[in-house]
């Protein structure tokens, strides 16, 4: 970290800014420049409140020349790390993983009779909400733990391991029991207590990054979930608000080769709430393939016009089936399966 000092800044007044370092632990090496003062500090700077050095009106700048995360760091721990599911094994250059599902469970029937297109299809674990983040009140906002029994039974059917999203503290229990993946979704991914609750379970989480987040702010909530003591995160890609309008939301295809270069984590890539349009999620998928990601998390829907919700963006069983053909074509030109 480098701080920068006006020119003419009293020898008292640096001297007490050194000395507050020095007492936080950091050895300070004074630069004396042409037009101004820099201190290069170094030590574990990961707690430095840099709004606090910039508070002191002689501090021109204070620039971190490493990153604020530590557990998610690349830098730190050097070697991918693969979250197992069960049988399952996501990230590390391991076969890509596709998760296939309904936008929100719609009855037991529906989820069982999907669950088996998204196997038959070459799926490997099945998505569906039963707890809704839903834009109106006056939306359906999920069959909640009655979803939640009907993703157990299509489990018991068809083996597949169960992602759903989690909204609130107080389901933790219900997840933990049923659930295999708990997601947290794109508008959470700062709820921080809930965060921090998921740091205390023994599940995968898959974090979305939220609309409108910045990757590093997203690092720091994976940071959040890791520091409280659960290192299994799954990255999911699902798409940043841009000034477009006609995709629901812009999938930010770049950030699969600056997760892998920055982080050991997984990353997935949500192409159906990245578009909103089922006519660009094969081509989202593929470029997301192309690009470097261990898995794909899709929409799937057999009456589509019926969906209780996000039906536009849904794929029928077969296109869902001809994706996951195509995927595996991609996959392997870059000497990966699925
Ligand atoms: C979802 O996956 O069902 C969902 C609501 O996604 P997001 O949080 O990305 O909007
Ligand atoms: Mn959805």
């Amino acid at each position: 970290m480098i701080i920068s000092l006006k020119k003419h800044t009293p020898e008292i007044e640096k001297q007490k800014l050194i000395t507050d370092l020095e007492n936080q632990d950091f050895q300070i090496t004074i630069i004396e420049g042409v037009h101004m003062t820099l201190l290069a500090l170094t030590g574990d700077t990961i707690k430095v409140d840099d709004k606090r050095i910039l508070a002191n009106p002689w501090v021109i700048e204070v620039r971190r020349m490493d990153v604020p995360y530590k557990l998610v760091s690349r830098y730190v721990h050097p070697e991918d790390t693969i979250i197992e599911v069960g049988d399952v094994k996501i990230g590390a250059g391991q076969p890509l993983v596709i998760i296939g599902g309904p936008c929100s469970v719609e009855g037991d029937e529906m989820m069982c009779r999907l669950a088996q297109d998204v196997k038959d299809a070459g799926g490997k674990m099945m998505r569906g909400g039963a707890y809704k983040p839903r834009t109106s009140p006056y939306a359906f906002q999920g069959m909640q733990t009655e979803g939640i029994q009907c993703m157990v039974h299509a489990k018991e059917l068809t083996g597949m391991p169960i992602v759903s999203e989690l909204m609130s503290i107080d389901k933790i229990d219900e997840f933990v029991k049923n659930v295999d993946v708990i997601q947290v979704g794109a508008r959470n991914m700062q709820n921080f207590e809930l965060l921090k609750a998921l740091g205390k379970v023994n599940k995968p989480i898959l974090l979305k990054r939220g609309m409108a987040n910045t990757i590093e702010e997203w690092l720091m909530s994976a940071e959040y979930i890791m520091a409280n003591g659960n290192p299994n995160v799954i990255l999911c890609e699902r798409g940043i608000r841009t000034f477009e309008t006609l995709t629901r939301n812009t999938l930010d295809v770049s950030v699969i080769p600056i997760i892998k270069e920055r982080t050991h984590l997984p990353i997935i890539i949500d192409p159906s709430h990245a578009t909103g349009d089922w006519k660009l999620v094969e081509a989202m998928s593929l470029a997301a393939v192309a690009a470097g990601c261990d898995g794909l998390m899709i929409e799937v829907h057999d009456q589509p016009e019926c969906a209780w919700s996000d039906g536009s963006q849904s794929l029928k069983p077969e296109k869902f089936k001809t994706l996951v053909e195509k995927v595996k074509k991609v996959a392997e030109v870059l000497g990966r399966s699925i």
